[in-house]
């Protein structure tokens, strides 16, 4: 079996897990970020990054290189809510569209460029700890690996239920995957890029019954669809992805029009299933837990990259102090759960709020009246779901 040891392991390698690689790295750590996926990959996402993401990757030096990207400058919003009625927003900041298929590539290669060991096709199939560290084992290639490191950190995006074939959680996460949905919904999201679509600077959010799709201007004459969609008023497993796109525009006539000269572009779609919304963050089940591990927001916020992002900002710097033996785990775990709380709650709750409005169809021509009289409310409650600039 192969055998590897390192200071810190990162399971999962999407935007949280390839920054806090990278500032650990930066810090002369011994990093292996482990994926069980291959990349560049695309990825279920609106693939819309907004002003306070942006702040953390620039606090991370990782600006200019995102920004060779040439991600597309986004200014201005339209909503379409499911019974017609639309407004225009304009965004509090600039948002920039970019792919997803491009972003995550370029963090792994600002990684591996900083000295992380990036393993892909490998997938954790559990985690265990004792006084000495963690023990990750993981399979690639079908072939057993065993990984030694004295901090491991979870990654692994939101929906761990679905993907783990082995059980890494312990404790209470574990119990949660497990539970049954019960009154949660579970949603699905679905993907794909387009060409024949003209939007300018503008990002478009269509409402409809049992959900929504944002269109977001991606560059190289793509926009990105991104679609969440409620199980219970989609059902179809095993159906064609792109036909859940055309059902939503059969509810929504706006997006009909919207996508009638729209072509898609083969090899982008991808979904994923369940999405489980969250109203509070978890920090810690044995291990720090990042990104959507750790909260989901309700993805009509525009705001989960930076979350994740932000995650691995806020733990990187006690990850270090604990390699360092300045802190003890259970300091880290304190202090990574109350930094999480003081920044995530607001959002996460108000994102919740928004979610719960937009989406019921019988709110549509309320919240249009509202939003007309008073634009300055719906840009407050848009910056009450999102972080804070880094920093600020
Ligand atoms: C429909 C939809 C639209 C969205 N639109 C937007 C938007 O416009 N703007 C925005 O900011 N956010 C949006 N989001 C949210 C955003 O995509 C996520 O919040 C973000 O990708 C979370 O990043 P992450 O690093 O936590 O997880 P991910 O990017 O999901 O990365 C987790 C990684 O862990 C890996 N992994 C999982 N299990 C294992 C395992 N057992 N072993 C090894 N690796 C494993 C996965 O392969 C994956 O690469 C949207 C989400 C949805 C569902």
């Amino acid at each position: 079996m192969m055998q590897l040891q390192a200071d810190a392991a990162v399971l999962g390698a999407g935007l949280a897990g390839s920054l806090i690689a990278k500032a650990l790295a930066d810090q002369g750590w011994d990093v292996v970020l482990i994926d069980r996926q291959t990349f560049p990959r695309h990825k279920v996402c609106g693939e819309f990054l907004s002003p306070e993401a942006q702040s953390t990757l620039a606090a991370f030096g990782l600006l200019d290189a995102v920004m060779e990207l040439a991600p597309v400058a986004v200014n201005q919003s339209r909503l379409v809510f499911a019974g017609g009625q639309e407004i225009a927003l304009k965004l509090p900041g600039e948002a920039w569209g970019i792919s997803r298929y491009r972003l995550d590539e370029r963090l792994h290669q600002a990684a591996a460029d900083s000295g992380v060991r990036l393993m892909t096709g490998t997938s954790v199939v559990s985690v265990h700890c004792d006084r000495e560290g963690y023990y990750i084992e993981a399979k690639q290639n079908g072939q057993p690996l065993m990984l030694r490191a004295k901090a491991a950190i979870a990654a692994w995006g939101g929906n761990a239920r679905a993907g783990l074939p082995g059980s890494p959680h312990t404790g209470e996460a574990k119990r949660k995957l497990r539970r049954p949905l019960g009154k949660e919904i579970a949603y699905v999201g679905v993907k794909s890029h387009f060409s024949g679509v003209e939007l300018g600077d503008k990002v478009e959010m269509y409402f409809f019954r049992g959900g929504y799709m944002g269109l977001c201007p991606v560059g190289e004459g793509r926009v990105n669809a991104a679609a969440l969609l409620d199980r219970r008023a989609f059902d179809g497993a095993g159906r064609p992805l792109l036909s859940f796109m055309e059902e939503a525009a059969l509810r929504q006539p706006a997006l009909a029009q919207r996508l009638a000269g729209a072509i898609p572009i083969e090899g982008t779609q991808s979904a994923v299933a369940p999405v489980r919304l969250r109203k509070s963050p978890g920090a810690w089940d044995g291990l720090p837990l990042l990104g959507d591990s750790a909260s989901v927001i309700a993805p009509l916020c525009g705001d989960g990259m930076s979350m994740a992002l932000r995650s691995a900002a806020l733990c990187a710097p006690l990850a270090d102090g604990y390699l360092r033996g300045n802190l003890s785990l259970p300091e880290w775990s304190r202090l990574y759960a109350e930094r999480l709380q003081a920044e995530f709650a607001g959002p996460l709750r108000w994102g919740s709020l928004l979610q719960g409005m937009l989406s019921c169809a019988a709110a549509g021509p309320l919240l249009h009246g509202m939003f007309r009289l008073a634009p300055r409310l719906a840009e407050r409650l848009v910056k009450a779901s999102r972080l804070a600039p880094y920093g600020g």
